[in-house]
């Protein structure tokens, strides 16, 4: 008779390891304590980076920052400003500790230099990545120097590609990434970016790069032919008009007061008369220049300077006697948002020039495309208006007037938001996401609905060599998802310096895999990760195989004493841990016992010990299958233990399974089938053989016992 189990899928009570489990858990989170990072620079080594002409100032107070003054310029303040990134921006690497650089920006928010103090990324240490060590990370951060803070940075394996659409943009800063190291690169610009927007904003009055958004664009399709007077009308030419008592009234209450005779005679002549235009939209600048003008002009403006026309009449000319063509004029600045922008005048000999007949000056004046300007928001030009009190060595008193400009909105366009970090590198992966999302999904039908692939015997095998296939070379070798003890260990220090885990969010395959992990705990235990999506487990599958093919003798250990050697990787996850928690340094060698790094992420390019760890135990593999897995990973441990969350007993088993049928055991080439009949689940790594056999009429022995029987039973009753 055959014992059949109901349709559907067994609960699974809770049991004491399981809720050990979930102790542990809560212990290891109650257990991390905050931690604060600190930066690990005095004065004295800042003073031996940054030599003569600077002047190292003491740490601010209000900002972990060293200002840098110049000896060249001693009146003119901090002209930069050096900082450790984790003081202000400790952002975790894929390991969990933050890395440190020593970032320095000017007062234009122009980087001067990063330089690496400190990481502890996996993919940097141990002289990986080829033997180069941090070689390519220090590369990677030196393309930061003479890149403005305000630009729109983006990271390409191919610096030309442009997968964003950012990149064909002039403003856009493209940096080199590092194959093979793409999340550690993403984290890298995060914090140095992070951290300089910080300084910057206490320091340079920048607006928060996060709040402002992207500066306004020129939109080079908006031309309409205007005139002057329109132009006054609607906007686009700025005016400030001033009458002699207008000034006097400035100067009132100040020694500069009732010093101008000629306008106290004339109080509603003009002193000064205004003007203000932008020239890079098409519609303001073909007015004032003229087309042929202003088709040379744009094109000299090769590195994209922001260019005015500014002009004046009356009696005050915007230019003093002495000014010298190509410099700023000091009586003349402008600002945005409190910003000062270094306005200069572009020594362009402009003719034929648009505008009132009878101006005293008309030039071109330029700001730097680099500089924090948004065109289409308000820039405040600053006159200044001398008047000299006395005759021989007269005082000179300063007023300031100021005329408040904003083109109209019309003639530009803002570009999208630039989506945060993490996001991009989704956004560059949609494709192996895509790849990745698909096949998770063909894996849970066939979980959920094993029978049809296990009823026979080879379609099993195609299906499955082929999946184990497409692990090791598509998301192991080419998409770098293998997961690993460092991320459990990286959460960990991550969790107890008081930081987020946002910092996977950076490596979305891993991500992926980590959630489809946790869920399949539920449903199916330790065994959709370690079966199936493990690039070293299908590696091992491999070897193994071929082991198998080539006749290579296979270890014999009792099976009770392989139970108790399997609770060494617990003993090495337990290691890990522990290390982790309390020697962080030591615990990333110690993480060095997973040869995922060495097989997988780098391919085997690698210093030779390493190299040969992970050979030995491939090939330990050979002679006792999976050995690896079953008797070391820390990870597989991991996952046994997560894997106590399943909540069904979805492998179907007979009451004849076991008492007397050992069958299933016996094709079960990971011993994960207890001679009771029972399933242990934490050793199942769901090759779904036992499956095959259960449903196969020609190999379950109680199928065919009852089919013989049955048919002894006929021919009996026929005779
Ligand atoms: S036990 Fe370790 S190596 Fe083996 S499949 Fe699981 S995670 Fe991968
Ligand atoms: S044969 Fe063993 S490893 Fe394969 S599914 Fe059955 S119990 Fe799991």
């Amino acid at each position: 008779m055959l014992h059949r189990i109901p349709v559907g899928l067994n609960r699974v009570t809770p049991s004491p390891a399981g809720r050990l489990l979930s102790l542990a858990i809560a212990m290891l989170i109650s257990l991390t304590s905050h931690l604060a990072w600190a930066g690990d620079l005095k004065k004295a080594d800042i003073e031996h980076r940054f030599g003569p002409p600077y002047q190292v100032q003491e740490k601010l107070s209000e900002i972990p920052a060293w200002p840098l003054t110049s000896s060249l310029e001693q009146e003119a303040g901090p002209v930069a400003y050096a900082f450790e990134s984790i003081d202000l921006a400790p952002l975790p690497g894929f390991e969990g500790t933050p890395m440190n650089f020593l970032i320095s920006i000017d007062h234009k928010g122009n980087f001067i230099n990063v330089e690496l103090l400190r990481q502890r990324e996996p993919v940097f240490t141990f002289r990986d990545l080829g033997g180069l060590g941090d070689t390519l990370l220090r590369e990677f951060i030196a393309q930061y120097a003479g890149r403005n803070i305000h630009q729109p940075f983006l990271i390409a394996l191919d610096a030309a590609r442009n997968r964003t659409g950012l990149a064909g943009n002039s403003g856009v800063a493209t940096l080199d990434g590092i194959s093979k190291a793409t999340t550690s690169v993403r984290i890298v610009n995060q914090t140095v970016l992070a951290a300089a927007s910080e300084v910057a904003r206490a320091k340079l009055g920048f607006a928060d790069r996060k709040k402002r958004g992207p500066s306004a664009r020129v939109r080079p399709d908006v031309y309409d032919p205007v005139s002057f007077a329109d132009m006054l009308d609607n906007g686009m030419v700025g005016r400030l008009r001033l009458t002699n008592a207008e000034v006097e009234k400035v100067f009132a209450g100040t020694e500069g007061a009732n010093l101008d005779e000629y306008g106290a005679a004339h109080p509603d002549d003009v002193f000064v008369d205004l003007y203000i235009a932008y020239l890079n939209a098409p519609t303001i600048g073909r007015a004032i220049l003229g087309d042929a003008q202003y088709q040379a002009t744009m094109e000299r403006n090769f590195d994209k300077r922001h260019l005015w026309w500014i002009a004046s009449a009356g009696r005050y000319p915007i230019i003093a006697d002495d000014f010298i063509p190509g410099t700023p004029s000091p009586r003349l600045a402008m600002t945005q948002n409190g910003t000062f922008l270094e306005l200069r005048d572009q020594d362009v000999e402009a003719k034929n020039l648009t505008g009132p007949a009878n101006l005293n000056t008309s030039r071109l004046f330029g700001v730097n495309a680099e500089a924090s300007l948004d065109p289409a928001r308000a820039v405040e030009l600053v006159l200044t208006i001398n008047r000299a009190k006395g005759s021989i060595l007269p005082t000179l008193i300063p007023k300031q007037v100021t005329l408040s400009y904003v083109p109209p909105a019309s003639l530009f366009a803002y570009p999208p938001e630039p989506p945060p970090e993490w996001l991009l590198a989704w956004k560059d992966r949609w494709l192996d996401l895509t790849v990745l999302g698909l096949s998770l999904i063909l894996l849970c039908v066939v979980l959920a609905r094993p029978r049809w692939i296990a009823m026979d015997s080879r379609r099993l095998r195609l299906f499955r060599v082929g999946f184990l296939a497409y692990t090791l070379f598509y998301i192991g070798w080419y998409a770098q998802g293998q997961l690993s003890i460092v991320q459990i260990t990286g959460a960990i220090k991550t969790l107890k310096a008081g930081l987020g885990l946002s910092s996977y969010l950076y490596d979305p395959i891993s991500l992926i895999l980590i959630a489809f992990t946790l869920i399949s705990f539920v449903f199916w235990g330790r065994g959709t990760f370690c079966g199936w999506l493990c690039p070293f487990g299908a590696l091992q599958e491999f070897v193994g195989r071929l082991a198998r093919r080539v006749r290579i003798p296979r270890w014999r250990i009792p099976l009770a004493v392989a139970r108790r050697l399997e609770g060494g990787r617990y003993l090495v996850l337990a290691i890990l841990l522990g290390a982790a928690l309390l020697l962080p340094t030591q615990g990333e060698t110690l993480n060095e016992v997973e040869p995922f790094k060495t097989a997988i992420t780098l391919g085997f390019e690698r210093s030779w010990p390493f190299i040969a760890y992970a050979a030995a135990l491939l090939v330990a593999g050979a002679f006792y299958y999976k050995f690896f897995c079953r008797f070391l990973c820390p990870l597989g441990a991991a996952m046994s233990l997560g894997g106590r969350l399943r909540r069904f007993d979805w492998l179907s088993r007979r009451a004849e399974c076991g008492q007397p049928c050992q069958r299933c055991k016996a094709v079960c080439a990971y011993d994960a089938i207890e001679p009771s009949g029972e399933i242990r689940y934490e050793g199942c790594f769901q090759c779904l053989d036992c499956v095959g056999v259960y449903h196969d009429e020609q190999r379950c022995v109680p199928i065919m016992l009852y089919r013989n029987k049955g048919k002894r039973l006929a021919a009996e009753h026929k005779g």
